[in-house]
């Protein structure tokens, strides 16, 4: 989580991006069967191969269980087919853990998780979407007509993909608020020392009591976020040491703390984010604009990571389920 907030001070895309395939790594060496593992995971590791998890359809972002691509059973393996949008990664990767039903009636219980590679027959990329800083996370999607994927890369079988997918959810969001962080910290130096500097009317910029309050509300936000998003990170290390069969209700109450305290971590920065940023960009006059100071690039990748892991609305949703379980 740390290392998120400090690299995204410099370059949150970047960071997303680094993210998304490091999950693919981990997932393949937690899951993988051994043949799996040795087939891919040196080139994912070495950076030889770029990995992105496909879940989003143009048809179905939020509600995920309702997804068209299918996955037939077919002798050695499986065939898929169907779409994916808005993946992370797609326009380069070379390794998508895509998520398919297996069986149409079934809902989220004929969810599986297959390895995919770009080399295989019937996979065809889309051209990456041409908005800023949603363009450098290589965010793009893909196509799959009757693509084979051997039996060794089903990597999570029905009925245990759609709980697999939401695994490490809680990780994503902590990641994503811990990005927002990096970004109002970069944002918040960059107003203060122009501020220092910069004459209007004869005094420095942060000689007038207007910018400088704007300036003490972001930071009070910046550490009001801090606060929960490590209280998060607590909470989900408190419920990964955690064992189902030691002592079951202690593991149901720190799983729901952590789902509790991630998602409000989210919903928290996804809510102030782009306004601290706007602010410590208004104190700055037109300079704030300028690619120097990288705060433009902070805006898009605040305003798109309102979409990423769960937008704020599906953060109330799941705040207000776990309320109603007594969670808070
Ligand atoms: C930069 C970026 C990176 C991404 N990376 C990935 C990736 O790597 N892998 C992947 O699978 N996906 C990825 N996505 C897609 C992302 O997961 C989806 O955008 C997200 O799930 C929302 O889906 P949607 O955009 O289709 O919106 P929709 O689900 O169509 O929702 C539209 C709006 O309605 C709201 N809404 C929907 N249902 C409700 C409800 N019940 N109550 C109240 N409001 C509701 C939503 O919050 C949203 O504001 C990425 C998106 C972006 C922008």
């Amino acid at each position: 989580m740390r290392v998120c907030e400090e690299l995204a001070h410099y370059d949150a895309a970047f960071t997303f991006s680094l993210i998304a395939h490091h999950n693919i790594a981990m997932r393949i060496a937690l899951s993988g069967t051994d043949s799996l593992a040795t087939e891919l995971m040196p080139s994912l590791m070495h950076g030889e191969r770029l990995a992105c998890t496909a879940m989003t359809e143009p048809q179905s972002g939020s509600d995920f269980s309702t997804m068209r691509t299918q996955a037939v059973p077919v002798d050695k393996g499986w065939k898929l087919s169907g779409a994916k949008a808005w993946i992370a990664n797609a326009s380069f990767a070379d390794v998508f853990l895509v998520y398919a039903q297996t069986s149409p009636d079934a809902g989220a219980r004929g969810v599986a998780g297959f390895i995919v590679c770009a080399d295989d027959p019937g996979f065809k990329r889309a051209p990456a979407y041409q908005t800023p800083t949603v363009s450098r996370m290589g965010v793009g999607g893909f196509t799959l007509n009757n693509c084979f994927v051997p039996e060794h890369r089903l990597l999570y079988a029905a009925p245990g993909g759609f709980k697999a997918a939401l695994q490490g959810v809680n990780q994503a969001r902590v990641h994503v608020a811990a990005m927002c962080l990096g970004m109002i910290h970069s944002a918040l130096q960059s107003a203060l020392s122009y501020g220092e500097t910069r004459q209007a009317f004869g005094v420095p910029l942060l000689e007038h009591q207007g910018l400088r309050w704007q300036l003490a509300d972001v930071a009070t936000q910046f550490t009001q976020l801090q606060t929960l998003t490590y209280e998060a990170s607590r909470a989900i290390d408190a419920f990964v040491q955690q064992t189902k069969a030691e002592d079951a209700t202690s593991y149901q109450q720190a799983n729901r703390a952590a789902q509790q305290l991630a998602a409000m971590a989210k919903k928290s920065a996804n809510t102030v984010t782009e306004s601290a940023i706007s602010q410590c960009l208004q104190t700055m006059g037109a300079a704030g604009l300028e690619a120097q100071y990288r705060l433009t690039d902070h805006l898009h990748c605040a305003r798109a990571f309102a979409f990423t892991d769960g937008t704020p609305e599906m953060m109330n949703e799941r705040i207000v389920h776990l309320l109603r379980l007594g969670v808070l």
